[in-house]
């Protein structure tokens, strides 16, 4: 076991489940008055010693034994409580005071039947008396066997015993109140780690008879500091004076934005509304994929292990984890980049502590130690981080449980950094998962394991995992406020999407209700899909291409069984969003060609790669921006990484055949940016010695693009309106914003105006114009575009049957008259309720 002479690792003393002091039912050990330490509820009859050392003390009635360890740790092993009543009954003490004793030396037995019959419990204490110089840290919280490992302890004064050391300096100290709000938790900590990192000089917190070095902001947040207590800074070295002066001055100001801001604290980094909770039971939000189902609420708590069979090698794993923690530690410096430059003090703070806590001694240690014991990486890491969020959620403070979401936020990272690709969500087929917000891959993830819906704290209906879960078929609800999260757990609710209801108490009756509403829409959606193979016409003959939006070619193939006329829309960002390397010309086409090949003899739109704003990609970072979503994304990546387009378009050409394959250009702002993209693509294509080209489309989804439609088509083969990003930028919305969520409506007149301005620029050169923004996935926005003169609607794949259905009961003509007089409504909201009168949605 690996001790030297300020860290030791005691092994368990007694077999049985292993519990925190706070669990302990005992006021005295659980309030920690006694010091630091772990308890037992022991199974076996023998207390073990838990590491060398020298026995100090013996109680007379023989229920409790003191041993100094080599370190100069004094552990109290404490059998029962209120077993001092028993007088010595029932124990047989196997050591002398004075004993030098082996880790493993059995010191005391005990009769297991008389002492629990007579005394409150048999939960025994192993607590550490001289706890001023010394930190416990657990390093399991399950069941163990004698001789396990059990306990780290780490002296908190490292080197040379102080006392004993002139050259380190007397040691200096200073009182404190603490200001910040809420007590001192993961950021505040964080700040101190910061500031005492600044000096070599050792620096220690001391508050309730503990204390905990200042570089571990684990240890300082297990301190439990509580907003005005007073604490004993000590500092010892080189430059303690200046270290101990500013440690005082970090602990004693109010953050910036606190003064102002009283929940900046605890406030979630970006804004979630708090959810509209008018009728009791209901969460509001906003719908992000349609759908009605019921199941069981299941929060979503983490990537799942399998069991561990240990003996593992431990410098493999040591270098996994090392490797992993590397992987993580590296995103969360791009993030924390990113929230500085758009200067959002907030989201810094959280990923500044994030960044600490990966680099915390106390769950380092403890994951090295666990695997030094045979562990592998995955399981050493998570048990670290179990552990350090149940003493978290122990300490009593509201706001310190609330940072085990922060751990757990590591765990996942971290874990899914080891894993790759081979992790699975802690989520039963058929729940509904609530979260904060979730990153396209874990969408796919959890829609994989056949969860039945989704809803987010946050998150917005135009936003990639609101685009995935509709092209999943998943009801999804974003935008519902933190009042999600703390609904309780396995429950049966109703997710009705389309309403935007979250119904978190329904009655047996409703459930039923939702249960024969659900077998009504199958039996519709079986009548429509029985029609979807056919191309769609309206009653006076104008044919609607249905086109889908895909993200792969497995979503090709299931678009094309759903009746899809061809694929209106590949993201081929999405294509590679799993991957931490960027995809070669090869990959490229081998995953174009799968999509094309997919699709029969069915043209295919794939969009050049649009990274920026909000979409990152791993393999690709990008300079952080002041205004990503008005920065350097779409097709502005020309400009400063042009041979990613060129290699892009390269791979394109060798796709088969050419004819089928239609390029479309992504956030186009001006005529220049098309014609460098065709010169490209000729110039390309002469070095190929081709004779075809394919299409090349127009996105339209900046205003500008929409303003200067004539003279775009004037040279693009088509046209395809980004609904999405149209809406973002022609009502200055965040798509992402939950505050925003249900304000963001491509029904908005402007928006109409600048799809009538699309649609007749187009004309005038007799190029067609398509959406494949979510708009066209809305049955209520169907006859105003098919009104305004769109022919091609891109949808997510599991809404084609229902879009060509609606295509068929519309008069083109009529639906022509009736959608001018919506350009002069005066919101989203009047438009809407326009399109129910006048063409309703049974
Ligand atoms: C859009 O903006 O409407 C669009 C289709 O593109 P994306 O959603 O990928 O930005
Ligand atoms: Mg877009």
């Amino acid at each position: 076991m690996h001790n030297n002479n300020n860290e030791l690792t005691l092994s368990a003393p007694l077999s049985g489940p292993v519990l925190t002091l706070a669990n302990v039912p005992d006021a005295v050990f659980a309030s920690g008055a006694m010091g630091d330490g772990i308890a037992i509820d022991p199974l076996n009859d023998t207390l073990y010693a838990p590491c060398d050392g020298e026995v100090i003390h013996i109680a007379r009635t023989g229920h409790a034994v003191t041993l100094r360890a080599d370190n100069g740790a004094e552990l109290l092993l404490h059998l029962g409580l209120d077993t001092v009543e028993l007088r010595g009954e029932g124990f047989s003490m196997l050591v002398k005071e004075g004993a030098r004793v082996h880790n493993g030396q059995a010191l005391m037995r005990y009769d297991v039947d008389k002492v629990a019959l007579r005394c409150k419990s048999l939960v025994s204490l192993l607590v550490i008396i001289n706890g001023e110089r010394f930190q416990a840290r657990p390093i399991t919280l399950r069941e163990v066997k004698v001789g396990e490992p059990l306990l780290h302890i780490v002296a908190t004064q490292p080197g040379v015993d102080p006392d004993v050391d002139p050259a380190l300096g007397s040691e200096v100290s200073g009182q404190v109140r603490i200001v910040n709000r809420g007590g001192l938790h993961a950021r505040p900590a964080a700040l101190v780690r910061q500031t005492a990192q600044k000096f070599q000089s050792h620096s220690q917190l001391h508050f309730g008879g503990k204390s905990a070095p200042c570089e571990s902001v684990m240890g300082l947040m297990g301190l439990a500091i509580t907003e005005h207590a007073d604490v004993r800074v000590s500092c010892r070295g080189s430059d303690a004076e200046a270290a101990l002066r500013a440690l005082l001055a970090v602990l004693s100001t109010v953050p910036a934005g606190q003064a102002h801001n009283p929940r900046a604290e605890v406030a979630t980094p970006r804004h979630a509304p708090e959810a509209r909770s008018a009728e009791p039971g209901v969460l509001h939000g906003v719908c992000a994929a349609p759908g009605l189902v019921a199941g069981p609420l299941v929060r979503l708590q983490g990537i799942q292990l399998p069991d561990d069979p240990g003996g593992h090698d431990a410098q493999a794993q040591r270098q996994r984890l090392d490797a992993a923690l590397t992987q993580v530690r590296r995103e969360i410096h791009l993030t924390l980049e990113n929230a500085r430059a758009r200067r959002n003090a907030d989201e810094e703070a959280i990923f500044a502590a994030h960044l600490a806590l990966l680099e915390d001694p106390l769950l380092l240690d403890a994951a090295y130690l666990s695997i030094d014991q045979g562990q592998a990486a995955t399981h050493a890491w998570s048990q670290s981080i179990d552990v350090q969020c149940q003493v978290l959620q122990e300490l009593g403070s509201t706001l310190l449980a609330e940072r085990a979401n922060d751990l757990r936020d590591l765990r996942q990272r971290v874990l899914r950094a080891l894993l790759g690709h081979a992790w699975q969500f802690d989520v039963p087929a058929g729940a509904i998962v609530a979260t904060q917000e979730l990153t396209p891959s874990d969408l796919l993830h959890l829609s994989n394991q056949g969860v039945a819906g989704v809803c987010m704290v946050e998150g917005g209906a135009t936003s990639h995992v609101a685009i995935l879960a509709r092209g999943q078929g998943l009801p999804c609800l974003v935008a519902l406020g933190s009042e999600l999260l703390a609904r309780e757990q396995g429950q049966p609710v109703v997710l009705d999407a389309d309403e935007g209801r979250l119904e978190l108490t329904p009655t047996a009756e409703r459930l039923v209700q939702v249960h024969e509403k659900r077998a009504r829409r199958q039996a519709r959606h079986t009548q429509q899909q029985a029609l979807a193979q056919t191309s769609a016409h309206t009653l006076d003959g104008v044919e609607i291409e249905v086109a889908a939006n895909v993200a792969s070619s497995q979503e090709a193939t299931q678009a094309l069984a759903n009746g899809a006329d061809g694929v209106g829309l590949l993201r081929t960002e999405f294509l590679f969003v799993d991957r931490p390397t960027a995809p070669d010309e090869q990959a490229q086409r081998q995953a174009y060609q799968a999509v094309l090949d997919a699709m029969g003899d069915k043209p295919v739109i794939i969009r050049t790669i649009d990274v920026g704003g909000d979409k990152q990609l791993d393999y690709l970072p990008l300079p952080a921006e002041a205004n990503p979503v008005l920065g350097l994304r779409g097709i502005r990546l020309a400009q400063v990484q042009p041979h990613l387009l060129d290699q892009q378009l390269h791979a394109l050409l060798q796709t088969r055949p050419l004819q089928r394959c239609r390029i479309l250009l992504p956030m186009v702002t001006e005529v220049d940016e098309l014609l460098h993209i065709r010169q490209r693509l000729e110039a390309l294509a002469t070095e190929q010695g081709l004779d075809e080209r394919p299409q090349l489309g127009v996105m339209i989804e900046v205003p500008a693009a929409a303003l200067l439609a004539g003279q775009l088509a004037e040279h693009a083969d088509f046209l395809s309106i980004g609904t999405n990003d149209l809406s973002q930028y022609t009502l200055a919305m965040d798509r992402d914003h939950a505050g925003l969520a249900a304000r963001v409506d491509a029904l908005h007149p402007a928006l109409l105006r600048l799809i009538e301005q699309t649609c007749l620029g187009a004309a005038k050169h007799g190029r067609w114009v398509g959406v494949c923004g979510a708009l066209a996935s809305d049955p209520v926005a169907t006859p105003i575009l098919v009104g305004l003169g769109i022919r091609e609607l891109s949808v997510s794949p599991p809404q084609i049957a229902e879009i060509k259905d609606r295509v068929r009961h519309l008069d083109a003509a009529q639906c022509r008259r009736l959608s001018r007089e919506l350009l002069d409504l005066g919101s989203a909201t009047a438009v809407r309720q326009a399109s129910h009168r006048h063409w309703p949605l049974d």
